[in-house]
């Protein structure tokens, strides 16, 4: 039997892809094994909750601004006009995994091998079976499959574990250059992690990785898309990357719908990400952060000055407006 579409990874990405699909009728297979625990500080974002709707279901608790701290300075963001969701992170794959299947999705729990490409199908081959699909998106997160397949390979090594702490209503960040700490309150006790970009933190706990280097140079072929962390879908000043996998796998699915049904181009898929994601800005405030004189005065800033305050909460949030992003720039480097 052939699919019309075989999605690799039961992540943000590939459930919401399959979900979409196969509301639209398409025959559509998510294959997954679903045995790993994934590793997640679990913050829904601001941007997340804007655009999506939060169940109760995973939410652990309601986040009202961020804690930034750089040497003992410390700045506070309340947020204004929005609210960000501490999640369990399980609870929420399982939800959304939920939902394309009883779409009508097909899910088999098994490890993808290898993927090819040929001129009329993409051959899969698990390692069970082989299955054969008209298109496949590749939503294997950072993984050796997603590599192979032109996915991202270069990451922030993070390590993170559980403390059992009185949680706050707070994201706490410590700041240091080339990585941060973090602590995220869940529901009765807190999630507390690291991030370095030269190796895992010498601290016990889970490890994982996250893409920080934006996107992939190419995110489809003539048959297959790459969506989420395997395309490279991750802030890279801040490590967000749930939103943009949930809307990297949304896009895809709408251009696949758009080829099966009138043999549009896959590239349609690289226009519209790209017409919306902004990692470019991203990169450059990490970049722009990764110097020590100007972390410090960002965070001083931040707690003396409300109007800069205000202008971070914009860019934590993803509130700013594509073309003032060179205010942005100018404020941050007026800081040196
Ligand atoms: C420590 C840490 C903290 C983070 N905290 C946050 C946060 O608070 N907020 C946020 O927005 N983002 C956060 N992120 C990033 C976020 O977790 C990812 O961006 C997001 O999970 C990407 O979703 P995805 O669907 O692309 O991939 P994933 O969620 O990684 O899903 C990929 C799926 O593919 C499956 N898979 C892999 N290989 C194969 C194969 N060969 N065959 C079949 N299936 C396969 C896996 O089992 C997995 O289920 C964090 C990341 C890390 C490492």
């Amino acid at each position: 039997m052939k699919y019309d579409v075989v999605i690799i990874g039961a992540g943000p990405a590939g459930s919401i892809a399959a979900e979409k699909l196969s509301a639209s009728g398409y025959k559509t297979l998510i294959i997954d094994p679903c045995n790993k625990k994934k590793i997640c500080a679990g913050v829904l974002t601001a941007q997340y909750a804007r655009k999506y709707e939060v169940n109760e279901n995973y939410v652990e608790r309601k986040i009202k601004g961020v804690r930034l701290s750089f040497k003992g300075i410390k700045g506070e963001i309340s947020y204004r006009n929005t609210v960000e969701y501490s999640i369990n992170r399980d609870s929420f794959d399982a939800f959304n995994l939920a939902r394309a299947v009883n779409n009508g999705s097909e899910l088999k729990k098994n490890l993808v091998l290898s993927i090819n490409e040929k001129d009329s199908c993409v051959m899969i081959q698990t390692e069970k079976d082989i299955v054969l699909a008209d298109y496949a998106i590749i939503a294997a997160g950072v993984s050796e499959l997603s590599q192979l397949y032109g996915g991202t390979k270069q990451y922030a090594y993070c390590t993170q574990q559980v403390k059992y702490r009185e949680p706050g209503d707070f994201f706490e960040m410590d700041l240091f250059p080339g990585g941060y700490s973090w602590i995220v309150p869940k529901k009765d006790n807190v999630v507390s992690g690291t991030s370095s970009d030269k190796g895992y933190p010498d601290i016990p706990g889970e490890r994982g990785l996250i893409p920080i280097n934006g996107p992939v140079k190419r995110t489809f072929s003539n048959r297959t898309l790459l969506a989420g962390d395997a395309a490279g879908f991750v802030s890279p000043f801040d490590g967000e990357g749930i939103y943009y996998a949930r809307r990297s796998g949304e896009i895809a699915a709408q251009t696949l719908s758009r080829a099966i049904s009138g043999n549009n181009p896959l590239s349609e898929y690289e226009n519209i990400w790209k017409s919306e994601f902004d990692f470019l800005s991203m990169a450059k405030i990490s970049r722009l952060l990764s110097n020590n004189t100007i972390l410090e005065a960002f965070v001083r800033e931040i707690k003396d000055n409300e109007r800069f305050n205000k202008v971070v909460e914009d860019i934590l949030t993803k509130e700013i407006d594509k073309n003032k992003t060179g205010y942005i720039f100018s404020l941050i480097r007026k800081l040196i």
